[in-house]
């Protein structure tokens, strides 16, 4: 087990474009591990490379179903609109209510190289379009109609 530092909103690895991976290494294997062993102790529902200091397209996430590995994920498919509530780890203490998709539909693939499709709705759905921000160097307090400090 090993748990990864995670970097802060101001730290430059956050707005950079991350990078695909193009051959699941051991070293993917390694870091898909350690992404969600820090994910698991910082009790985040979803964690992007680029937060652990790594400009890669992974995520890892849980809302509470299981853990979600994903490399290079792209949202297929949008529906709806709802607002809610939302945080990161990158921004300890702050909240923000942000509109988003109610509905996405994602591709991505898992850490066989399969190619799959997941649907996501609510928190779920949330989570994917957050992650997938992270990747392009976007933060939801850009996006956050009002923002709150704890
Ligand atoms: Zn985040």
């Amino acid at each position: 087990m090993a748990v990864y530092q995670i970097v802060k909103i101001g730290s430059p690895v956050l707005r950079e474009k991350a990078v695909e991976v193009k051959l699941i290494t051991p070293a993917i294997e390694k870091l898909l591990n350690n992404m969600a062993d820090t994910l698991y102790a910082a009790e985040g529902l979803g964690l992007a490379a680029p937060q652990i200091g790594v400009p890669k397209r992974v995520v890892v996430i849980d809302v509470g179903d299981g853990l979600l590995e994903l490399i290079n994920p792209v949202i297929l498919e949008k529906r709806g609109n709802k607002a809610a509530a939302e945080g990161c780890l990158s921004i300890p203490g702050t909240t923000g209510e942000v509109a988003r998709a109610a509905k996405v539909r994602i591709q991505a693939l898992n850490r066989q190289g399969e190619l799959v499709e997941l649907m996501g709705e609510g928190v779920l759905a949330r989570a994917f379009q957050h992650e997938i921000d992270h990747l392009d160097g976007i933060l939801f307090v850009d996006i956050a109609r009002k923002t709150y400090r704890q």
